[in-house]
């Protein structure tokens, strides 16, 4: 077993200050696979204030000095990749293949397009020709805590970590305690691609000691967050003394509308983005709203698919689904299985219990509701797991109804061949990102919601303008040199 009861602040892995530790289980197994410690408030404060200590000087680094060194991260992502997939696999229960091809690699696809948006940052520009002598200054925030979920854990690391390096913030990261080990690795590539100390720190702990040890810390500027809208709620309210900025990425409850007229993929395009990483995204399409008249052959064709998804331990090769992360998550799908069963919807594939030969590791059938209605428990809450709801609808207005009836706003999905009722979804759905026939979101395009999703908008050039700071001065000199350019 890894033993990793380390913290790494002011550039040197160090002690916690009074051992606690905690057991990180590999899913496949439910076998402890290392142990962390859970840091308390001495930990946080020595780590938050190495970042304070840290500041000035990274502030005022040179933007460019600043991109070399975040680019330098990206050569110890190369050396270390298959160390760095291993370690996501294990911990979370991402299948190798899976780790390598989709989860590892959100870290060079962020930090790239991170890179090419931070070069059109203007850190001093005129406010307009209408107020000569007025400069609008961007500054970074200050100390920034970074919190981040288990799912898509190196998607949230680096979609924090590098846009607040980049911007002359020092953070303190707090990676979830189910996912340690990508985020230590993380902060070794960081130390070996030269980062100064103190510019970037990581504590591990739980939520409710150091995730809100950093909510509530005097020193800290602003929490950058992504987990469940629960924690979401509860940070907000912990920051709110001391009036720092709060950057929200909470749960979604997605809805897929596929009219008559959507393509031959769509439905094997639709289970299958559910069913990745066994359900566990936050923008997962788990309400498939399918027009009346291709509503029965479309529920066929989703059992047909989900029936092709094989279930298996995360170090097998292979496009199987992996196991879900712990027992907690295991027991609350498994409770929502029964509930879509209790409360009359239509089990047509999947199911409660452990798939067919498997006695140990969190390991869910690929399960399909059809004729969910809406209200019903499974259609409005976030399940978190690979279970699908299929709901019909007549008319447009209606799937938009729908789609729109839920706390949530993350991503919501559009299946049609017709561009301009395409275009028309776009606009009548309320969330912040919106699919349109398997097309991803693009290089340097955003993430984020609207409502209880959490409204950050991370990636791209809005992810870096979220750690900065427009400062108005007026009676500025613009021939005068200015050393932040
Ligand atoms: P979680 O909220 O339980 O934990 C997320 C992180 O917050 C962890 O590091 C945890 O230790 C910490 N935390 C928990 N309670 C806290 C508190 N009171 N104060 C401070 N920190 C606290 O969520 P999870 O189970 O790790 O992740 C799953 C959730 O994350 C889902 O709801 C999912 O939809 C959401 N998510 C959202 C996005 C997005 O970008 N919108 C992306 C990934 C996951």
């Amino acid at each position: 077993m890894l033993e990793k009861r380390q913290f790494y602040i002011n550039g040197q892995w160090v002690n916690p200050a009074a051992p606690r530790d905690c057991q990180v289980i590999n899913p496949s197994n439910e076998e402890p696979c290392a142990v962390i410690s859970l840091g308390d408030q001495a930990d946080t404060d020595a780590a938050v204030a190495a970042a304070k200590a840290a500041f000035p000087a990274w502030a005022a680094t040179p933007p460019s000095e600043r991109a070399r060194l975040v680019r330098k991260i990206l050569d110890q992502y190369e050396a270390r990749l298959h160390e760095f997939a291993e370690a996501i696999s294990m911990e979370m229960g991402a299948p190798i293949d899976f780790a390598l091809s989709d989860q590892a690699p959100c870290l060079p696809w962020h930090t790239n397009n991170f890179l090419t948006a931070f070069e059109s940052i203007e850190w001093v520009r005129p406010l307009g020709p209408q107020a000569p002598g007025a400069a609008v200054v961007m500054e970074p925030i200050g100390v920034v805590g970074l919190i981040t979920p288990w799912n898509w854990p190196v998607n949230q690391i680096a979609l924090k970590a590098i846009p607040a390096m980049l911007a002359g913030c020092t953070c303190v990261l707090k990676p979830s305690e189910e996912s340690p080990l990508n985020a230590m690795l993380f902060a070794e590539f960081c130390h070996d691609a030269g980062i100064p100390a103190g510019v970037f720190n990581l504590v591990n702990g739980d939520g409710a000691g150091v995730g809100s040890q950093l909510s509530v810390h005097p020193d800290v500027e602003m929490i950058s967050f992504t987990g469940s809208t629960r924690a979401g709620r509860a940070i907000s309210k912990a920051a709110a003394d001391s009036l720092k900025r709060v950057t929200l990425e909470l749960g979604g409850k997605g809805a897929n509308v596929l009219f008559a007229d959507a393509d031959e993929k769509a439905v094997e395009r639709s289970v299958k983005r559910m069913m990745e990483n066994t359900g566990q995204s936050c923008n997962a399409p788990s309400r498939l709203l399918v027009e009346r008249s291709v509503y029965e052959q479309t529920v066929a064709k989703a059992v047909a698919v989900a029936e092709t998804i094989k279930v298996g331990p995360a170090h097998e090769k292979g496009p199987h689904i992996g196991p879900v992360v712990n027992k907690r998550q295991w027991d609350q799908i498994q409770g929502y299985i029964q509930k879509g069963i209790d409360e009359g919807a239509r089990l047509v594939t999947g199911g409660p219990g452990l798939p067919e030969g498997f006695n140990r590791g969190f390991y869910v059938k690929p399960t399909i509701f059809a004729d969910v209605k809406p209200g019903m428990t499974i259609e409005k809450e976030e399940i978190f797991g690979p279970v699908l709801c299929v709901i019909p609808f007549e008319t447009e207005e209606e799937a938009v109804k729908i789609a729109n009836d839920t706390p949530y706003g993350l991503t919501n999905y559009v299946q049609t061949m017709d561009p301009a009722k395409a275009n028309r979804m776009g606009h009548k759905l309320k969330s912040g990102m919106v699919e349109m026939n398997g097309k991803s979101r693009g290089a340097g395009s955003f993430f984020g919601g609207v409502k209880q999703s959490g409204r950050a908008r991370e990636g791209g050039i809005w992810g870096l303008e979220e750690f900065l700071e427009p400062k108005g001065i007026s009676g500025y000199d613009f021939t005068v040199k200015d050393a932040a350019e």
